[in-house]
């Protein structure tokens, strides 16, 4: 599931590459019986006043509030996108494909690229796409897809706080200090530090990738319980969160599943793993002689190594 650098990532495209252009047309397949009444494009009735409320509008920028993206546009109205599971937003030259009924990414070769050398629109994990933004400028905002779990919504400008107000706190803003994340915490002080970090009421954007990364390397097992939680800790915590948060956002994001850019291309930060996913290695930290096991802490696997992750209970 997409977290902060992945969202960041899009936000940021969507900036560099969408923003300025008009929507001409809304276009989805996400319609189920499942979300009828529900304020979700998924109920046909709900996408019609959507679809009505932005098309002609101008893409004014791209905001991320916690794992959700903001896209503000000159209407009443803010578009709310929640990746969830395998999400991705892209944007290129799309066609109808009449027989397969599918949109397929036009050409299929990259801009100054020979024409051997297919576009990254048309890689697998690409090629589900289930809501398209028409632009002026003859190219596509589409969403792809897989699972269709993604939540897209319009919220009116003046209710978005209101929407919003029982998300955490970004962790990254320079004056997020050890002592606000210590506060944060402690309002789940009986808790499993693991669980508690990936709370979207606690802080905002880290999910199970980074909670596993961030805990390795702050030397805390998963499962200790917030209270017994040294008090140093919770810079190291803090400052680990920050600095792995930030590695990633620089190398793109993490692909290791189904995230792309909006360009269609993997970010790498998969490659930087030391305990997500890593589980039977041999742990990566100088003069740890532990394994990498894996564990479900709150209904999610946790990966950690016992040895060097001090569990405090
Ligand atoms: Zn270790």
């Amino acid at each position: 599931m997409p977290e902060l650098p992945e969202v960041q990532t899009v936000v940021d495209g969507i900036n560099k590459k969408v923003k300025g252009k008009k929507i001409l047309d809304i276009w989805t397949d996400y319609e189920s019986p499942y979300f009828c009444g529900k304020e979700n494009i998924k109920d046909p009735k709900y996408f019609s006043f959507f679809k009505k409320s932005f098309a002609g509008k101008k893409i004014l920028k791209a905001q991320r509030r916690a794992k959700n993206i903001l896209i503000f546009t000159d209407s009443d109205f803010v578009v709310l996108i929640h990746l969830k599971m395998t999400g991705h937003l892209l944007y290129g030259k799309y066609f109808w494909n009449k027989k397969e009924k599918i949109w397929e990414p036009d050409g299929g070769f990259a801009e100054g690229k020979s024409a051997k050398e297919k576009s990254p629109l048309q890689n697998t994990f690409n090629r589900f796409i289930h809501l398209i933004f028409k632009l002026d400028d003859e190219k596509f905002l589409a969403l792809s897809d897989m699972r269709k779990f993604a939540k897209i919504c319009l919220i009116k400008k003046e209710n978005l706080d209101k929407y919003l107000e029982k998300t955490g706190p970004e962790i990254l803003p320079k004056d997020f200090s050890a002592k606000n994340l210590k506060e944060r915490l402690f309002l789940q002080k009986n808790g499993k530090i693991k669980s508690v970090l990936m709370n979207p009421e606690i802080v905002a954007g880290i999910g199970n990738i980074y909670s596993d990364e961030i805990l390795f390397s702050s030397k805390i097992h998963p499962e200790s319980i917030i209270s017994k939680i040294p008090e140093k800790k919770f810079s190291e915590i803090l400052k680990n969160s920050k600095k792995i948060l930030e590695k990633s956002l620089k190398v793109g994001g993490d692909s290791m599943s189904d995230f792309r850019n909006i360009e269609g291309k993997r970010g790498d930060f998969q490659n930087f793993h030391k305990a997500y996913k890593k589980e039977g290695e041999k742990c990566s930290l100088k003069n740890c002689s532990g394994i990498i096991e894996k564990k479900l802490i709150g209904g999610r696997v946790g990966r950690f190594c016992k040895k060097h992750q001090i569990l405090y209970k």
